[in-house]
């Protein structure tokens, strides 16, 4: 089936496009075409009222939402639901993300996420496993009893994922550069996160395939003037990829400015470290047994520490651009392109372009979500 995406300002090459018709076939993007091509007249015709079409949005890092929380129950289901609740703020690919649990729910989440890519689950590109090999001093909401440190006998577990995608959050001095060697040969994409490790445990660690920097500044030794530590290493390093949480509230807006003058834009991406808050009415949920609380948009457990985010992709959208300064294509592809690079699926996500998937978002002019699409079907 054809669908003719007409009357939207399109973001494809290097800005938006008004006055083209974008053609889906089936689940990929045809071609962005004249409004009087030939091969419009047959298709189903979608109007966009003049309103902005994205590409869908990729969260690399969400916990849970709409009530649901992924360590709770780690199943086809909760992914599918957490898919639904962040779906409806432009999100249409994503990797339910387990924070530090014990190696049974290791396993069994990663068997749920291949289920769940068996099932077609919409959006669904993998998994991200965020601990439990942490710096205990810099935790954070993490179960400090799931703690432990990564050796070579992991590495078999960790890389069950047959499809789709999995990113290992782990503290580089809890392991060694050898075992990071590893998980990389066995195709895991190592970002590192919860730690302490020093500027050159980090540099070690990106020489032996170190990808990315999971939530850049929280839960990280802080850059001192003689100790650049692993933020230093992050800003430093070329070539990773940082996720970003643009909430207001983990970073102050001046720092991640900051950090975008150290690197091409391109290595930095929108992540929203969700809660089950997001896509529910719930102020509070239980997180490993802890009560988390939702006060103005802030996750916070009852000693005042952040436990995630409320916050959606779309939001961190509009906060990219109203706290970082940045333009809406500019802010989009960080949630898009740049993520879909990191993930190593920049060749068909993460674009408009002919033979990419047909995922993308629409956004009227307040940058709110009216629509999206995953694979080609529309919600
Ligand atoms: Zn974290």
């Amino acid at each position: 089936m054809r669908t003719a995406l007409v009357n939207g300002r399109i973001m494809a090459g290097s800005g938006l496009l008004s006055g083209q018709t974008l053609l889906l076939s089936g689940a990929r993007i045809e071609a962005l075409v004249d409004p009087k091509d030939e091969r419009c007249a047959g298709a189903v015709t979608v109007d966009l009222e003049g309103q902005l079409l994205l590409p869908g949005f990729i969260d690399v890092q969400v916990n849970g939402g709409g009530g649901v929380l992924f360590n709770d129950d780690p199943s086809p289901d909760s992914i599918r639901a957490i898919g639904a609740a962040h779906r409806r703020f432009g999100t249409t690919g994503f990797l339910p993300t387990l924070i530090s649990d014990d190696l049974d729910t290791i396993g069994r989440a990663i068997a749920a996420v291949q289920s769940a890519l068996g099932a077609e689950v919409p959006g669904v590109l993998g998994i991200h496993i965020e601990g439990p090999f942490l710096n205990w001093a810099r935790r954070g909401v993490h179960d400090s009893k799931h703690l432990r440190p990564l050796d070579t006998s992991l590495v078999a577990l960790l890389s069950g994922l047959k499809a789709g995608r999995t990113v290992l959050t782990l503290a580089p001095e809890m392991t060694t550069p050898e075992v990071i060697a590893q998980l990389t040969a066995a195709g895991i994409l190592v970002s590192a996160g919860h730690s302490e490790a020093s500027f050159a445990e980090t540099t070690a660690a990106i020489a032996q395939g170190l990808r990315g920097f999971t939530h850049l500044f929280n839960a990280m030794a802080r850059l001192e003037p003689r100790d650049p530590g692993i933020v230093g290493a992050a800003l430093y390093d070329q070539d990773t990829w940082c996720g970003i949480i643009v909430d207001g509230h983990h970073v102050d807006p001046v720092m991640l400015k900051l950090a975008l003058r150290c690197k091409r834009h391109s290595r930095f991406m929108l992540v929203t470290d969700a809660m089950p808050a997001v896509g529910s009415p719930e102020p509070t949920f239980v997180l490993q047994g802890r009560t988390i609380r939702v006060v103005d948009g802030i996750c916070r457990d009852e000693n005042g520490t952040l436990a995630g985010t409320a916050l959606d992709m779309a939001g961190a959208v509009r906060n990219a651009v109203s706290l970082l300064g940045l333009d809406i294509v500019e802010a989009a592809r960080m949630a898009s392109e740049y993520p879909a690079e990191f993930l190593g699926l920049g060749h068909e996500l993460g674009r408009i372009a002919p033979g990419y998937r047909a995922n993308l978002v629409l956004m009227d002019h307040e940058f709110n979500v009216q629509k999206t699409w995953i694979e080609g079907l529309a919600d």
